[in-house]
């Protein structure tokens, strides 16, 4: 490799969303682009994720006769933080609320499809609309379009370290696949899109207790390089003990040959069409097939008298505030959530879903009989349900009898579940053109963050506010670096 063809207008690290949307942008103003991902493929957090995404004033709403506005997305944004404190970023949940609708279009263009809007109180109007045919839309359509403008994608590269001159970030240093190293020289500026710490045991250990340390990523690739890259200069973490964790999720679903069809146009188009013009017992299996991510358990669940138990029927106390908390200290983390007939009644229909899912919004019980057989067990009997999930009768029964639930059957278990972190929210601060802050707040020249790396305080609780940051983040940040974002 030549000299020139280390040298880069811009070198972003991480090809998740917000990476490659930061790539897309900055190419199209005319950058030369570099995309260094560590993992094999690209896709990062974002391709795990369910994959919704929080917007006002867009076509899907129009079409539904949903009045809307960013001001409203801003107010009931706002409602979901309440009571945690005053640490929020107000600057960039403006640019949050302001600038998702323009995300969604731009991704509409991309090809990828959403359904929605559907409703997620406190949001005073359904403004969530869900990606199809799953998240893995998002990688497939950015990195055509990076091709198409001739950004170049290398994966199995981690970055390792941030060059810098005179205190001016100019470059990065990469381990390569092969065990050896690469330097990168960004002419205008590196881009940290290096995604959250929810792997990252260092990070982990700093901010937050023993059950959340102990807790599986769902992307062990989240390790918080991006942020350890930033602090070795100076920046600091804003909210980097914030974590709704750890979090309750069933194992992703073992692949199929639906998961291997390509979430191209053509097929997200089906799936749309299908999902306004077909009966929903039609669509829903079908949809909640697709799902190749981790799908979170309601909380809702335990109210309706389930309990939770570990490989073997022993009950594992469920804490009403985090219902995953005592799973990771469990020996495995590994457990099942278990319940009768009553209980099940109530989670046929709105409001007792048993999670949210990528495509139909609101998973109910019978999503997950007709769609994930992988997580559902049914036996008419409790003796019949510990046989078939290898649990022990006399301890099932116990933990069942404590909790009032035995009754009568048909008795289910859903799961495994597991503790997970599914993502951390502290980022780097960074101001409003996405420029890492370092001390005294002062500009680090030559280095931006966008994604989960430059979340900058903001707090984004809710659904589809986290995938609306990537690529609402990622887009500016691209033409920031290239000095083409407007005020
Ligand atoms: C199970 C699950 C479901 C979710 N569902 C939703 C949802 O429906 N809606 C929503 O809004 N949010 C959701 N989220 C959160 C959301 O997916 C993330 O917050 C968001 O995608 C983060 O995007 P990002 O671009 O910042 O990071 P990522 O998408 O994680 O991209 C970061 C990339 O950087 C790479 N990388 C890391 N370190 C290095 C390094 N040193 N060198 C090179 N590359 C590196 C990583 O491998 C990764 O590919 C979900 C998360 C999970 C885990």
């Amino acid at each position: 490799m030549t000299g020139a063809d280390k040298s880069f207008d811009v070198v972003i690290v991480g090809a998740g969303g917000s990476g490659l949307a930061a790539a897309i942008e900055a190419a199209r103003a005319g950058g030369r682009v570099l995309v260094l991902e560590k993992g094999e493929k690209i896709g990062g957090t974002t391709g795990w994720s369910v994959g919704s995404l929080t917007a006002s004033c867009t076509p899907h709403q129009r079409r539904a006769g949903v009045v809307d506005s960013p001001d409203h997305h801003f107010e009931d944004l706002g409602q979901f933080n309440a009571g945690k404190g005053d640490t929020d970023n107000l600057a960039l949940r403006r640019i949050l609320v302001d600038e998702s609708p323009a995300a969604l279009d731009w991704l509409a263009r991309l090809g990828v499809e959403f359904v929605g809007p559907n409703p997620e109180p406190p949001h005073r109007v359904p403004r969530m609309h869900n990606v199809v045919p799953s998240s893995a839309a998002f990688g497939y359509h950015l990195s055509r379009e990076c091709r198409r403008l001739g950004v170049e994608i290398r994966c199995s590269s981690q970055v390792i370290e941030l060059l810098t001159e005179a205190g001016r970030v100019y470059g990065v240093r990469v381990k390569t696949a092969d065990g050896g190293e690469a330097r990168y020289v960004a002419r205008r500026g590196v881009v940290l899109a290096a995604g959250d710490f929810a792997g990252g045991r260092a990070l982990k250990a700093r901010y937050f207790k023993t059950e959340v340390v102990e807790a599986a990523p769902v992307n062990a690739l989240s390790s918080g390089d991006g942020m350890l890259l930033a602090e070795s200069l100076g920046a600091r973490i804003l909210n980097g003990g914030t974590a709704n964790a750890p979090r309750m999720r069933f194992v992703p679903a073992p692949p199929s040959w639906m998961h291997r069809l390509p979430p191209n146009r053509w097929v997200a188009r089906a799936m749309a069409l299908g999902w306004r013009w077909l009966p929903a017992w039609l669509m829903r299996p079908f949809v909640m097939k697709f799902i190749t991510t981790a799908l979170g358990p309601e909380p809702t669940l335990f109210r309706c008298g389930a309990v939770l138990v570990d490989p073997d029927g022993a009950s594992i106390p469920v804490d009403p505030s985090n219902i995953a908390l005592h799973l990771p200290l469990t020996p495995r983390n590994f457990g099942y959530i278990v319940f009768n007939e009553r209980c099940a009644d109530q989670l046929r229909s709105w409001p007792n879903f048993v999670s949210t899912a990528p495509g139909v919004a609101y998973a109910y019980l019978d999503d997950y009989r007709r769609g994930r057989r992988d997580v559902f067990h049914e036996a008419p009997t409790l003796e019949a349900l510990a046989e078939a999930t290898g649990m022990q009768v006399p301890l099932l029964a116990r933990s069942l009898g404590e909790r009032g639930a035995a009754g009568a059957g048909p008795f289910y278990a859903l799961g495994p579940v597991r503790g997970y972190v599914t993502i951390t929210e502290g980022g780097l601060a960074v101001d409003t053109r996405h420029r890492v802050l370092g001390l005294d707040d002062q500009v680090i020249p030559g280095l931006f963050a966008a994604g989960s790396n430059g979340q900058g305080g903001l707090l984004i609780e809710g659904h589809g506010h986290h995938i609306g940051w990537a690529f609402v983040s990622g887009r500016r940040t691209g033409r920031s670096v290239m000095g083409t974002l407007e005020d």
